[in-house]
Parts: C-alpha cells; sequence; structure tokens
C-alpha cells in the first residue's frame, strides 16, 4: 500500500517486472549501486544524485519498475501526485513542495516520484500559471539542492514528455529520460509470467505463448494484469459452480481456457 506523500519500502520485487530489462540495467547503474554503495560514491566525489523521466504510454510500468528499484534498494519510497502539489492555495504549493523534500531527507535513502511530473510545467502563461511557475521554481531550488539533497533520488513519470519544461530536464533535476515502451510480443509473455508469480497457473498454461499471439496485440503491462485477473475470475467461477461434482485432476487452478475467456471479455 502506497499513501501519498508518505515514505514506505515498497514490496515489489524485480520478479514483478515483466520485460524492460534495459531500463532496470540503467536503473542498478545510476541509482541501486550508489545507494549500496554511497561511501565508496562518497569516497569518489560522486555528489550529484541524479534524476530519471520515464515516459511512454500509460500502464507500462512506470510507477511498477520505480517502486521496485527502491525496494531493491532498502530505500523509502514516496510517491507524489503532480496534480495534487498543484490543487493547493496560492503559496501553499511551494510550501508542499519544500515538507516533500525535507520529508525525503530524513527518510534517505530516498526515491520520490513525481507521478504525472508534466502537470508541473504545463501552464505557463496559462491562467493558474502562476501558481505553477512558483512551484517549479520551488521544485528547481529543491533539486538543485546540492548537498541538502544527498541521498534523495527523484524519479518523473509523464505520458506528456514534450510539454515538460527544459528546466526541468538538466542533469541532477529529471536528467536521463528512459522511454518505457508497450511490450513487445515476447515482453507480454514476461508481463504475464510476472504477474501469475502468484497465482495458481495450471502447469500446461504456456504464459510466454498466450503473451506473444495476436489477440493481445498492443497490450499494455496494465492490460495484461486486467487479463490475469479475468482468467483467474473464470477458474473461481469454474470451482464455485463445480463444486460438488467430479472436476479435472488439477482442480482450482487456472488454465488455458480461462485465458480465452477472459480474452473473449476483453475484447
Ligand atoms: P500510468 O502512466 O497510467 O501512471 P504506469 O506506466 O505508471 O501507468 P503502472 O502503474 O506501473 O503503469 O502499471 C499498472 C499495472 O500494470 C501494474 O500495477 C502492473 O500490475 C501492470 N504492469 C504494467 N507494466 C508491467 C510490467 N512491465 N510488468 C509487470 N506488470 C506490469
Amino acid at each position: 500500500l502506497t499513501r501519498e506523500g508518505f515514505s514506505t519500502i515498497p514490496n515489489v520485487k524485480w520478479e514483478d517486472v515483466g520485460g524492460l530489462q534495459l531500463l532496470r540495467d540503467v536503473f542498478e547503474q545510476e541509482i541501486i549501486c550508489r545507494i549500496k554503495h554511497a561511501e565508496d560514491c562518497e569516497e569518489y566525489g560522486l555528489d550529484l544524485e541524479p534524476g530519471i523521466l520515464l515516459y511512454g504510454p500509460p500502464g507500462c510500468g512506470k510507477t511498477l519498475i520505480a517502486k521496485a528499484v527502491a525496494s531493491e534498494a532498502g530505500a523509502n519510497f514516496i510517491y507524489i501526485k503532480g496534480p495534487e502539489l498543484l490543487s493547493k492555495y496560492v503559496g501553499e504549493s511551494e510550501l508542499a513542495v519544500r515538507t516533500l523534500f525535507r520529508r525525503a531527507r530524513t527518510c534517505a535513502p530516498c526515491i520520490l516520484f513525481f507521478d504525472e511530473v508534466d502537470t508541473l510545467t504545463t501552464r505557463r502563461g496559462q491562467e493558474g500559471g502562476g501558481v505553477v511557475e512558483q512551484l517549479l521554481g520551488q521544485l528547481l531550488i529543491e533539486l538543485d539542492g546540492a548537498d541538502q539533497r544527498k541521498g534523495v533520488y527523484v524519479i518523473g513519470a509523464t505520458n506528456r514528455p514534450e510539454v515538460m519544461d527544459n528546466a526541468l530536464l538538466r542533469p541532477g533535476r529529471f536528467g536521463i529520460p528512459l522511454y518505457v515502451p508497450l511490450p513487445s510480443p515476447y515482453e507480454r509473455g514476461l508481463i504475464l509470467t510476472a504477474l501469475g508469480r502468484k497465482k495458481r497457473i495450471d502447469a500446461n498454461v504456456d504464459l510466454v505463448a498466450i503473451g506473444s499471439d495476436s489477440a493481445c496485440k498492443n497490450f499494455s503491462g496494465a492490460d495484461l494484469s486486467a487479463l490475469m485477473n479475468g482468467a483467474a475470475m473464470a477458474a473461481l467461477r469454474d470451482k464455485w459452480n463445480s463444486r460438488n461434482e467430479i472436476s479435472d485432476a488439477a482442480p482450482g487452478t487456472i488454465k488455458e481456457i480461462h485465458f480465452k475467456q477472459a480474452l473473449e471479455k476483453i475484447s
């Protein structure tokens, strides 16, 4: 459970993330290694904590991978939605940003995750733009906080990178852009496998084959999660319906037919 604005160590492991190998490598290098070897980094004078911008279509694992990074690094995770910071009264947004970074510093090492980070920069010159500009100004101050930001790593997520203010994309701010794409057919299988880890999947089910099937064309990770839950639901319904009957060899597991039924429902 992630409560907005509060820190927790998430319960998401690398095994829960399907595909996205290139991104994992970057995160290992840029954040996880640095947190695990903080003393070495200090010795070599690495004092600029990198910030990362994840961009791409919705539901492809931006939030999930950020949580996995925190968990794998043993770091705290604070989730904050851009629009939430903006919905404050005039002047309160800046205070909220300051409070947020203070909280992150007190629980460092910490990953500060800004969902919908583009909303913090889109309204320049428009109505309500003043609030955004003040907030953006405060955010830049905190991001550039040098020593003050020790052990605080920022990750931003957006579906609209093109509207991001360039000022936010400099090194040390959200300086490393990483594209989170829709999964390839093979990666869809990997995602289903990750999603199925804690489910009772029948041994005969080939999740990679289901994922690569054209029936799942253009599915995002979130769509695949809906498919997995749909299949589990179909299996459960079968169990309820056949409570008193002699059932098949492995009752209560999720079978190929349940995925088919779930797919039909989705399409
Ligand atoms: P949005 O842009 O809408 O905020 P997002 O890119 O942050 O989306 P997530 O919230 O990370 O997407 O993904 C939604 C859900 O979809 C996850 O909780 C997970 O169940 C599933 N999912 C997405 N991508 C993956 C993946 N690569 N591996 C496993 N599950 C995934």
